[in-house]
C-alpha cells in the first residue's frame, strides 16, 4: 500500500509563500486521490508489491492502454508529490551546502545561475508538468522539464530527481492566479537545501 509522505509541519507554515488553502487542497486532495487511483491501479496491474520506481519505469510496457496511461498519470502524481512536499519542509538551509553546493558551482556556475535555468524551464512548461534538478548516474546534475504527471524515472532518463516545481495550476492559483512566475519566485523561499542536499547523497524519499 502506497501512502502520501507525512507533513511534520501545519498546512500553513509556509505563509505567506504557499498559503494554507493551497497547501490544504493540494496534499489533502490531489495528491491524496493520486495515491488512492496508484493504489487501486498497482493492484489492478499486480504491481503493488513493487517499488514506486519500478512501476514507474515499467508502467511503458503495460498492454492496456487504459491501465498504462492511468498508472503513468498517478504514479507520477503519487512520487512526484512525496518529493514536492518533502523538499519544501519548513527550516533548514535556504541554499546549498556541503557536496551539492559544489556541484551546483561547478555545474552551473553559481546558485543563482541554477535557479534562473529552473526559473526558466518551469516558466517555459506550456500547460500542465513540472520542472526538475536531477542528479545523473556520474553524479553531476541535469535540468528539465516535463508534462503532466511525467518525471524523469517514467521517461528512462537514467536521471534521479532531488528537487522539483510543480507548475500545475493547482500548485499556486488559488493565491497567484494566472502568475506563475510569482509563484515560483515565492518557492525559492521555502525549498529546504538539507532535504535535497541528503536526497542528492543518496537518501530516500
Ligand atoms: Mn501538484
Amino acid at each position: 500500500m502506497f501512502e502520501q509522505i507525512k507533513l511534520d509541519y501545519g498546512f500553513d507554515a509556509l505563509e505567506p509563500y504557499i498559503d494554507t488553502e493551497t497547501m490544504s487542497t493540494h496534499y489533502g486532495k490531489h495528491h491524496a486521490t493520486y495515491t488512492s487511483n496508484l493504489n487501486s491501479l498497482a493492484e489492478k496491474a499486480g504491481k503493488q508489491d513493487e517499488s514506486i520506481e519500478d512501476i514507474l519505469s515499467e508502467v511503458v510496457e503495460l498492454k492496456d492502454i487504459e491501465l498504462r496511461t492511468g498508472l503513468r498519470n498517478n504514479a507520477g502524481g503519487f512520487y512526484n508529490h512525496n518529493l514536492y512536499f518533502k523538499q519544501i519542509t519548513p527550516g533548514g538551509s535556504k541554499t546549498p551546502s556541503g557536496v551539492l553546493q559544489t556541484r551546483i558551482n561547478d555545474t552551473f556556475g553559481s546558485f543563482d545561475n541554477m535557479k534562473e535555468k529552473l526559473t526558466a524551464l518551469a516558466l517555459g512548461q506550456f500547460g500542465s508538468g513540472w520542472a526538475w534538478l536531477s542528479k545523473t548516474p556520474d553524479g553531476t546534475l541535469f535540468t528539465s522539464k516535463t508534462d503532466n504527471q511525467d518525471n524523469p524515472i517514467s521517461l528512462h532518463t537514467g536521471h534521479t530527481p532531488i528537487m522539483c516545481i510543480d507548475v500545475w495550476e493547482h500548485a499556486y492559483y488559488l493565491k497567484y492566479k494566472n502568475l506563475r512566475a510569482e509563484h515560483i519566485k515565492a518557492l525559492w523561499n521555502v525549498i529546504n537545501w538539507d532535504v535535497v542536499g541528503a536526497l542528492y547523497e543518496g537518501s530516500s524519499l
